[in-house]
C-alpha cells in the first residue's frame, strides 16, 4: 500500500487530494462547499457522463 491520500473534501468527488489542499482542483474548491450530486472538476473518475 502506498502512502495513504487524504480524499478530495468534496461530496461527490473521488478523486485523492492535492497535498495540502482539502480539494483536488480549484473547481472542487470553489463547489466544496455545495452539495452536489456530480463532480465536474474534470478528472477521469468524475464526471464522465459520456
Ligand atoms: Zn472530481
Ligand atoms: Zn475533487
Amino acid at each position: 500500500m502506498a502512502d495513504e491520500r487524504k480524499k478530495c473534501a468534496h461530496a461527490a468527488c473521488d478523486c485523492p487530494a492535492d497535498e495540502g489542499s482539502k480539494y483536488c482542483s480549484a473547481y472542487c474548491e470553489g463547489k466544496g462547499q455545495t452539495t452536489t450530486i456530480d463532480c465536474d472538476c474534470g478528472c477521469p473518475s468524475c464526471g464522465s457522463n459520456i
